[in-house]
């Protein structure tokens, strides 16, 4: 994958966490991180009670960017 920002080679790895991943929209910091409980959340990787979640992203070392491709939901190693 491209950067969008300065055009380079992205790294493809993982994000893993021990709860489920998500993104919420706003500023502050919530109690319960899971996206039913926020309107307009995105699952980035729904949990594995087993293996957790996972979800792949492409890193770019020299803007230091992260991008996540949550259109189609072939990101999450649980999908
Ligand atoms: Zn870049």
């Amino acid at each position: 994958m491209k950067c969008p920002y300065c055009g380079g080679e992205m790294e493809r790895g993982l994000i893993q966490s021990r709860q489920e991943l998500c993104w919420i929209p706003g500023e502050d910091r919530k109690t319960f991180v899971r996206a039913e409980f926020h309107e307009g959340a995105v699952v980035l990787s729904k949990l594995s009670f087993l293996k957790g979640s996972a979800v792949t992203a492409h890193l770019c070392r020299a803007c230091r960017k992260v991008v996540i491709d949550c259109a189609d939901g072939t990101s999450d190693k649980n999908g």
